[in-house]
């Protein structure tokens, strides 16, 4: 039920998985919600990568609540695919999504109720949920300011496809998932540099047939949370799902150690090697920018403090972070066990508030 003007029980920030999964289980609930997003078309963040993305996910554990992906279950879907479906979803469970209300502030009102600030107007909440992402806002390394004008410099979130680099040698800075994909696909026509900074652990994306999200599923590795011993650990270690430095060295990308320095239009490596690029794609990461939020739940370096999404603050949430509670917080198969976790937090307070008759 969409109350965006009005009272709402809840107001979800972003409306990309995190949200619109959030959005299923509050709908089911019969809250009185609604989803605000800041892009002004459905499914931005993917709208914004690049042309050829296929997931590493297999089409089996890339669909939200209530609607598997459609396809073939064991297919690996394309960027557009995922933005039809999101839009599909929210369509189909008749989701209260706003597009082009960006969120400018949360803070704390009287009674116990959030105020959430946009550019034209203020809308009161019982309880708030972020959703905004983990991947916000672009990261290049320091030395880009430095580098020569004369070399065209993209973040990931900028590339598109290959026709839009200038041909000559083309650096790809970032060994993970991101980096090796642009630099496997501008490989077929152009000279590829990857600097690598942190090696991450290869694994194959299928093994002796199967995907190897099957195999994580059932050895029960998808779920282990934070809490415990392989999930501290494993929360840290990135991993690089179907390539490799071998692979990617079959393909005739060079391979360089962390980017380390540059001068004019020449990039320093920790290796000792050297190159002048024509062109540099930053595949460096994103920060999370959480500066909007006016309520005290960062510590005192400006991390969130949360437990499985759920802050100090009553009755104010995140959903979607990067292993908010396991490895698959973030992904789309797998959002939905925090979501439905959060939206139980909601209905659990909603329960204590309400005055007993
Ligand atoms: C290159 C790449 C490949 C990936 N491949 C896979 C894969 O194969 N399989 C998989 O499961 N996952 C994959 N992921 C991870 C994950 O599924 C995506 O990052 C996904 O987009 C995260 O969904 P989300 O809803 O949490 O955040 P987002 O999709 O980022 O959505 C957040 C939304 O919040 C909005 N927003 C932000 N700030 C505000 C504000 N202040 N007010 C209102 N709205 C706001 C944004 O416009 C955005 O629409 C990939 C990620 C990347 C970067």
């Amino acid at each position: 039920m969409n109350a965006a003007n009005g009272r709402n029980d809840v107001v979800v920030v972003g409306g990309g998985q995190a949200g619109l999964a959030l959005g299923y289980f509050l709908a089911r609930d019969g809250r009185r919600f609604t989803i605000l997003e800041a892009a002004e078309t459905p499914a931005a963040a993917w709208c914004a990568r690049w042309d050829s993305l296929k997931l590493f996910t297999p089409a089996r554990y890339d669909g939200l609540p209530g609607m598997a992906f459609p396809g073939d279950p064991d297919s690996y879907p394309g960027r557009d695919d995922v933005v039809a479906y999101l839009t599909d979803y929210a369509r189909h469970f008749d989701l209260p999504v706003e597009l082009s209300s960006r969120v400018r502030s949360v803070r704390q009102g009287e009674a116990a109720r959030y105020l959430v600030e946009l550019d034209d107007r203020t809308c009161e909440a019982d309880q708030v949920v972020i959703a905004t992402g983990p991947f916000q806002v672009p990261r290049v390394a320091p030395v880009a300011g430095r580098l020569s004008p004369d070399i065209v410099q993209l973040h990931s979130t900028g590339y598109r496809r290959p026709d839009d680099v200038p041909s000559g040698p083309v650096l790809v800075v970032g060994g993970g998932n991101t980096g090796y994909q642009i630099a496997e696909e501008l490989a077929r026509s152009h000279e590829v540099h990857l600097s690598i900074g942190s090696r991450q652990t290869p694994l194959p994306q299928r093994i002796l047939g199967r995907d190897l999200f099957r195999y994580l599923e059932a050895t029960g590795l998808m779920r282990r949370s934070v809490d415990t011993r392989i999930g501290q650990r494993l929360q840290y270690r990135e991993t690089l799902i179907g390539s490799s430095p071998r692979a990617a060295r079959s393909q005739g990308i060079h391979l360089h150690g962390r980017t380390d320095d540059v001068s004019g239009s020449e990039v320093r490596f920790d290796d000792g090697s050297r190159l002048q690029p024509r062109a540099v794609i930053w595949a460096t990461g994103f920060a999370l920018d959480h500066s909007w939020i006016d309520v005290p739940i960062f510590d005192d370096g400006g991390r969130l403090m949360h437990r499985r999404g759920v802050t100090s603050a009553p009755g104010l949430y995140f959903l979607g972070l990067t292993w908010q509670y396991t490895r698959g917080s973030a992904l789309l198969g797998w959002v939905k066990h925090d979501a439905e976790y959060i939206a139980g937090e909601i209905a659990r307070l909603a329960g204590q508030r309400r005055p007993r008759t």
